[in-house]
């Protein structure tokens, strides 16, 4: 039987740490977060890999340096609100729960959503709420968003995204329509948004409903 603890500790040390993410809360959420939970029970011994993995409805869990990466660019403070768009299991929106005041998050799949729902329940994580809904037009009942993270990729970052983010606020996308590239907005002042480039990264398409 798998070491899920060793195996989690291993991942974080080997797979994160060591490729530069030195953000310290972050790691300390990825040690914490039961990865294994989040994946079918035949994949959980699989669930420590270097990759992204299946999941129902044709999508995938993350590869948890991707989950990092992301969360390291925003950096989620203490007091901060949050939008997930592609909750998938609700891996990362668990993760993230551990560092921002309060997690959105919202799934186009039903099935996928009330998985994550029952997944973050079972694990205390009452600060994560998990929508069925189209994430493209965002949840702006509760904007503005100190963090949004897009966890599928699209040609371009929805402008509805981009208004319910918070001036100081940092927006981690997927964008490309063939090879993608991860990028990072911060929005510097109503309308004025600072660019950063993450590298090449590979998600599921956003599908606009
Ligand atoms: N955050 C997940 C990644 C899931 S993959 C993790 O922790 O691993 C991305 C998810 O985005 C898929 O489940 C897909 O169904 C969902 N998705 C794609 N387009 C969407 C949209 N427009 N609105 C909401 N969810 C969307």
């Amino acid at each position: 039987m798998t070491d899920f603890a060793s195996a989690r500790a291993a991942m974080v040390d080997d797979q994160i740490a060591r490729r530069g993410v030195d953000n310290a809360r972050v790691l300390e959420a990825m040690r914490a977060i039961p990865r294994e939970r989040f994946v079918a029970p035949d994949l959980a011994d699989f669930a420590y890999e270097d990759c992204a993995l299946p999941i129902d409805c044709g999508q995938t869990i993350s590869q948890p340096y991707i989950v990092a990466l992301m969360l390291a660019a925003a950096d989620p403070q203490p007091g901060d609100n949050l939008l997930e768009i592609g909750a998938g299991c609700g891996y990362a929106a668990a993760v993230a729960g551990r560092l921002a005041r309060r997690v959105v998050t919202i799934e186009r799949h039903r099935p996928l959503a009330e998985g994550a729902r029952q997944r973050l329940t079972a694990l205390g994580a009452t600060n994560v709420d998990v929508h069925v809904g189209d994430g493209s037009l965002g949840w702006p009942t509760e904007a503005p968003y100190d963090c949004i993270l897009v966890t599928a990729g699209a040609a371009d970052i929805p402008v509805a995204l981009k208004d319910q983010l918070a001036v100081g606020g940092r927006l981690v996308a997927p964008v490309g329509a063939g090879a993608q590239r991860l990028v990072k907005l911060t929005r510097r002042a109503a309308g004025k948004f600072e660019q950063e480039d993450l590298g090449g990264v590979a998600f599921v398409p956003l599908v606009r409903d």
